[in-house]
């Protein structure tokens, strides 16, 4: 990516550049902030964090962001949820221009994905870019499971896959992603009946619920590809995932981590959604 960065600065005469903004002191959010920032500087993208008080009104934040979308230095603008109480997080959100959202959140770049099919259609799935082009940017998380997919080397057209969450930044859009690569998809969510059945059938199963391991050795097909998305800090201070690495590990011909499987992919295509808004912009098209 440093290379990539460096011959498009070159050529362009202008670095792509990313701001993120935070709002108060969750600790959390700091270290992913931190993460975020040392990602960009790792791949010699302009940044800049954007620290603002708890005590910010939301008309403040969007005279902030206001002034970050006029700016036609800055490529990619985040900010780092969750908010304060007193701030909507759907109106933040949508006040971000839309070329510039390397979240992918915005209602334009999510219905980007819903109503399209990718433009390349022969595109073939690989670590670096797993994702064909939808012309809009696509959430980091779930194009970063889709990066994970490719490197197993896994075929999957006509796989069954199990997506556990239906939230808008995770659950959903995986499923839409899985859906354009020729999987049957299932949607689970809290209502779901027999979770461990619907699990089982499937060759794909991807974890996204925040509850500590929640994915016991009964719901994991032998063979099948096991993506844990949640993050869940335990009393003692450990992060746990939604699966039970250990218990699963044997069954499962793929499993990822918590910490250090999709929470540092989720970082990756941060950066490559950077360079591809900043890449957008420089054709003039979104
Ligand atoms: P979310 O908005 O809270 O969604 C959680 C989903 O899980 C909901 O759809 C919910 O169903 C479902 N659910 C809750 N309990 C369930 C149960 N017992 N059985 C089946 N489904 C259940 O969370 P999110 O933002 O998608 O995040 C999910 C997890 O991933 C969190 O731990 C989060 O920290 C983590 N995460 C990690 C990354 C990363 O980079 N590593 C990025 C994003 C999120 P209902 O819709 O029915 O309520």
């Amino acid at each position: 990516m440093q290379q990539q960065v460096d011959s498009m600065a070159a050529e362009y005469g202008r670095t792509p550049s990313l701001v993120v903004i935070q709002v108060g002191n969750d600790p959390a959010s700091t270290i992913y902030v931190r993460n975020k920032m040392r990602a960009a500087e790792f791949c010699h993208i302009r940044s800049q964090h954007l620290s603002l008080p708890d005590s910010i009104t939301e008309q403040e934040l969007c005279a902030h962001i206001s002034r970050l979308n006029d700016n036609n230095d800055i490529d990619g603008i985040l900010v780092q949820l969750p908010l304060p109480a007193h701030i909507n997080e759907d109106t933040i959100i949508r006040s971000i221009n839309a070329e510039k959202d390397v979240d992918g959140f915005h209602p334009d770049n999510a219905a980007c994905l819903w109503l399209h099919q990718p433009l390349q259609t022969n595109h073939k799935a690989s670590i670096y870019d797993p994702v064909p082009d939808y012309g809009c940017t696509i959430a980091c998380t779930p194009k970063g499971i889709l990066s994970m997919l490719a490197s197993t080397g896994v075929e999957l057209d006509g796989k069954r896959a199990v997506v556990i969450g239906r939230s808008p930044i995770v659950g959903k859009p995986m499923a839409k992603l899985l859906l354009d690569r020729q999987c049957t998809v299932t949607i689970a969510h809290s209502h779901t009946a027999d979770l461990p059945a619907v699990c089982r059938e499937a060759d794909i199963l991807i974890a996204a619920v925040g509850k500590p391991k929640l994915i016991t050795k009964d719901c994991v097909k032998p063979g099948a590809i096991v993506i844990d998305v949640g993050i869940s800090r335990l009393p003692d201070g450990t992060l746990s995932g939604d699966v039970d690495f250990e218990a699963c590990k044997d069954i499962a011909s793929f499993i990822s981590p918590v910490p250090g499987g999709v929470g540092p992919m989720t970082v990756t295509m941060l950066m490559q959604n950077t360079i591809d808004c900043y890449k957008r912009r420089l054709n003039g098209k979104h």
